[in-house]
Parts: C-alpha cells; sequence; structure tokens
C-alpha cells in the first residue's frame, strides 16, 4: 500500500488536544493492521524544547535515540506503543538551521533563499523522509499552534502543496472549538466557521472536522457546520470531555472517523475492529475506583510539567487495580518541620526530575523523612542524585555532600558532572540523551521487578553518581543495582532494607505505555496498597 498522508491542524484556541486526536487517529489506524507513525512539527524558533522551561511548555519528553521533544509525542508513545524517533519531532528553528547550513555549503548557489520555495522545501522533505527510510501505511503529521498564527503560515502552505501534489493520497484533519455561552443557554459554530474559512483563504479545504465541546452536539448543529464549511456530514465528529484521555479513541471510533479517513484516502473501510485489549484497559480503568494517593515533589506546579511521570502512576495504579490521587507538594516549601505534615496520608513518594539549585533543599528533607520513616520512595533522575546526596550527608556523615551542579566546588562531589560533559560549552542537545543500556545485579530488587538483567532506559541529564564513592555507599546500606556495561556508570540506586527506595539515573516515565506499563511504577504502586 502507497503511503498516505494525514495533516492534523487546529483551529480557534490552543490546547484543545490535537496530540490526543493525533494519537487516537494512530490507534484507530493500527488497530485495523496498519502500520502508523505519527510526527509533530512545532512552529517556534527554538531547535527543540530541551531549554524550554517547564512552564513554557510542559515536560521535554525523549525520544529513544536522544531527541528532547514536545510532550505530544509521549502520547503518540502511550496510545500506540511505537517509538518515535528524532525525525518525529521538527521545530521551525531545526528546519531554518537545515536550510542556513545548506544555503553555506553551497547547495543552493546562485538562488535568492525564502520562504517559498525553500523553507516550505524542507518541511515537505521533512514530512516525507518518515516513510522514505521505513514504510508506513499512514503517516499523521500533526502541526503545533493554531490556524491563522504567522509562525505556522509555512507549514500551511508545505501541507497545501503536498495535498495538491499528493491527490487522494492525503488529507486534513482539523480541529476545532464549539464553545458553549452560558449567558445565552447557546452552543457557538461561529468560530469554527472562522477557522475554516481561515484553513480556505490558505488554499486547505478541510476533510474532516472535530468539534472540540464541553456539551453534546446535536446532529442539526454538525449538520449545520457540514454545510457551512464545505465537509461532508458524515466527517464532522465531535469531541466531547471524557473522564479519561483514553477513552477518546474509541468515542471516535463510535462516530466512525477511522471510517471516514480510510474512505477519503480511497482506502478499503473493511470491518470495525473490536479493540479488545484497549477496552478490557477502559474497564479496568472505570473500575478502579478505590483510592491510592501519591506524593510528586518537584518545582513545578502544573499538570504538563511531569505529564509523563503522572501518566505512568495512573497506569501503574489502574493496573493494580486502583485509582491513583496525585498531590503535588512543591520543594521550595520543605522544611524539616513541616514535612511530616506535608507528606502525611501519602502512601509514597515520587522525587522528580530537574535543573539546578531551586527546591533542591526541600527535595533533601522529603528524601530524608521518608527514609527514616521507610515511605516507599521513587527518585527519578534528579531525583535519584538527590536520594544519593541525602544518604552521602545523613548516613554516611558527609555534612557537605553535593552535586557539582549546584555547588561546583564541593569537597564531596558524591554527585560529579560527567566526564564527556566537561568540554561541552553549548547548552542545547548535549546532555547524555536518549536510551542507553544498563545491566542489573543478580539478587536486587530492580532485578526481580523487570525480570531481565539487562534493559534499555531513557536518559537526560550532564550529571551522574560519582564511582569514587561506590564502595562507600554500599558499606554503608545503599546498593548500586544498575550500572552502564560499556562507562560503568551507575544507574540504579536502592536501599533493599527499605520496602521500595529506588532511584534510577535515567527516566522510567517515557516509556511506559497504556498496554504495557512499566515495571518499575506497577512495582512501586503495589508496594503501595
Ligand atoms: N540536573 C541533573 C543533571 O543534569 C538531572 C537532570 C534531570 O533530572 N533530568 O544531571
Amino acid at each position: 500500500m502507497q503511503t498516505k498522508y494525514i495533516f492534523v491542524t487546529g483551529g480557534v484556541v490552543s490546547s484543545l488536544g490535537k496530540g490526543i486526536i493525533s494519537a487516537s487517529i494512530g490507534k484507530l489506524l493500527q488497530a485495523r493492521g496498519h502500520k502508523i507513525t505519527i510526527q509533530k512539527f512545532d512552529p517556534y524558533i527554538n531547535i527543540d524544547p530541551g531549554t524550554l522551561n517547564p512552564y513554557e511548555h510542559g515536560e521535554c519528553y525523549v525520544t529513544v535515540d536522544g531527541m528532547e521533544t514536545d510532550l505530544d509525542l509521549g502520547h503518540y508513545e502511550r496510545f500506540t506503543g511505537i517509538r518515535t524517533t528524532r525525525e518525529n519531532s521538527v521545530t521551525t528553528g531545526r528546519i531554518y538551521q537545515a536550510v542556513i547550513d545548506k544555503e553555506r555549503r553551497g547547495d543552493y548557489l546562485g538562488k535568492t533563499i525564502q520562504v517559498v520555495p525553500h523553507i516550505t522545501d524542507e518541511i515537505k522533505r521533512r514530512i516525507q523522509a518518515l516513510a522514505a527510510r521505513e514504510h508506513f501505511d499512514f503517516v499523521i503529521t500533526e502541526i503545533g499552534g493554531t490556524i491563522g498564527d504567522i509562525e505556522s503560515a509555512p507549514f500551511m502552505e508545505a501541507i497545501r502543496q503536498l495535498r495538491w501534489e499528493m491527490g487522494k493520497n492525503a488529507i486534513n484533519v482539523h480541529l476545532t472549538y464549539v464553545p458553549y455561552l452560558r449567558a445565552a443557554g447557546e452552543l457557538k459554530t461561529k468560530p469554527t466557521q472562522h477557522s475554516v474559512k481561515e484553513l480556505q483563504s490558505m488554499g486547505i479545504q478541510p476533510d474532516i472536522l472535530i468539534l472540540r465541546t464541553e456539551l453534546h452536539l446535536e446532529q442539526s448543529i454538525l449538520n449545520k457546520v457540514a454545510s457551512f464549511c464545505n465537509v461532508e456530514p458524515e466527517c464532522v465528529v465531535q469531541s466531547e470531555d471524557l473522564p479519561s484521555i483514553y477513552e477518546v479513541p474509541l468515542n471516535m471510533q463510535r462516530q466512525g472517523l477511522d471510517a471516514s479517513i480510510l474512505r477519503k484516502l480511497g482506502e478499503e473501510v473493511g470491518p470495525t475492529p473490536e479493540m479488545r485489549p484497549w477496552r478490557t484497559f477502559l474497564q479496568l480503568q472505570r473500575d478502579s475506583t478505590e483510592e491510592v494517593h501519591i506524593g510528586l515533589v518537584g518545582k513545578y506546579d502544573l499538570q504538563d510539567a511531569y505529564k509523563s511521570i503522572r501518566e505512568s502512576l495512573a497506569l501503574a495504579a489502574i493496573y493494580n487495580h486502583r485509582k491513583a490521587r496525585l498531590h503535588f507538594i512543591n520543594s521550595e516549601e520543605i522544611t524539616p518541620d513541616n514535612v511530616e505534615e506535608l507528606l502525611k496520608g501519602l502512601a509514597g513518594v515520587v522525587i522528580c526530575p530537574g535543573f539546578g539549585q531551586r527546591g533542591i533543599e526541600g527535595k533533601i528533607n522529603a528524601i530524608r523523612y521518608t527514609r527514616t520513616h521507610d515511605i516507599p520512595t521513587f527518585g527519578i533522575c534528579l531525583g535519584m542524585q538527590m536520594i544519593v546526596i541525602e544518604f552521602a550527608r545523613n548516613v554516611i556523615g558527609h555534612k557537605d555532600a553535593h552535586s557539582v551542579e549546584m555547588m561546583p566546588e564541593t569537597k564531596h562531589n558524591v554527585i560529579d558532572i560527567m566526564e564527556s560533559q566537561k568540554s561541552i560549552t553549548n547548552m542545547g542537545g548535549t546532555m547524555r540523551l536518549g536510551a542507553f543500556g544498563c545491566d542489573l545485579k543478580e539478587g536486587s530488587r530492580v532485578r526481580a521487578i523487570y525480570g531481565t538483567d539487562h534493559i534499555e532506559e531513557r536518559h537526560r541529564h550532564r550529571y551522574e553518581f560519582n564511582n569514587a564513592y561506590r564502595a562507600e555507599f554500599e558499606a554503608n546500606g545503599m546498593m548500586c543495582t544498575g550500572r552502564n556495561p560499556e562507562s560503568d556508570l551507575v544507574e540504579i540506586v536502592e536501599i533493599p532494607t527499605l520496602r521500595w527506595f529506588i532511584g534510577t539515573q535515567f527516566h522510567p516515565e517515557y516509556s511506559s505505555t497504556v498496554l504495557k506499563p512499566h515495571p518499575l511504577f506497577l512495582d512501586f504502586v503495589k508496594t503501595l496498597i
């Protein structure tokens, strides 16, 4: 089958959930036996979101091949179980950088470099690059931002051209918003009409419209939108607020979204897949009402900042027949005096990843409390490094133990800069990124949890456990149970005498999916109930 292209755009307002819709489309086509991939274009100038504050952009997701990407790639992976790569995440900055590099090399000698055709050609090349390397039946390309943004104009032009060139092999799915005006008691379709008009003015006629709405839309409203926007009535569907994002694929399937996509792309529709495993998961989710209270100790009081950790905990709870109730605890506010009060009622605590000085002493205060009160604790990346520092200070007795990230002159540098990082001056894309191997020590808890002696997990850090201290830590009861076979970097520490006290230098949250939740999260939550 020839590769077909589905472009997903959004109108009216941002945050409508284009990522969830793109992931759901991928899931539905995959359930029909198709090989799919999903790609995100972000219209900002940063090369990647790695240098962005989580308040700006939410979590930074990392692919196995070490690209720092938008958190929507996390949705793609969790929904579909596919592994994304650096080609699945492209920003305007990367497009321009590639074009400017080519210009300097002399690839365009004699020519004036312009948005059209040079930038748009580079966008088109990247949309087609995924399927050039490996066969996909469908490539779903989500365009970040909202129609009408100055930044997204080159992407729209690229889509217009591709649709013209590809004919029936490409379609546009447009997601818009139908607001409810409480005072008038009315649902309003005008913003949708304007958004489609804007799209049409760029030469793009949407094939399918998905209307985000808080209230159920009557068929008459869908019909009205269809006729005003030149879209077939069966190709207008609604996406109501649902109790869980994981309900979205089935809601779309019920309205025939996948069938319409296939028909529009000239593919045979065939019988509707049952989605058995997915339905089983949803049933489990609905049945899991008893709550498990878990603390997230971090800096950012923002749902999206620790997105993958939140989702991994939620999924792990469901598979343990529980509903995860996550409590954010601002690490900047945790003192030895209030820690007991702040952690009261929590079955377990996750110490979140992060960078820089702010809030780390609070993390250490929290860890001291959970370690001495045997409250299950899961430290991730910076969280693991803080577990190490707390242990060095309060168990081994190196009162000034620190990470050279926060205190370069510390005498007890239990967390040190990696050798390979010492000469690096550029901040962007230069950390230890992507999947690395890790051998698990025989007899360790992590080995039992994973059920294997070798794993691959994704990283995003510059600093590491200082091996000079390994013997001292182990003699005092903190074991280094995961090590990289090539570099001997310590990837996991644990205190085996406690109920669950594990720190990972890597980010297990990136590889937890709906149908395959991560074993560390599963086991952590299991301990809490
Ligand atoms: N700041 C730490 C480092 O660079 C941890 C990074 C993280 O938590 N992702 O090593």
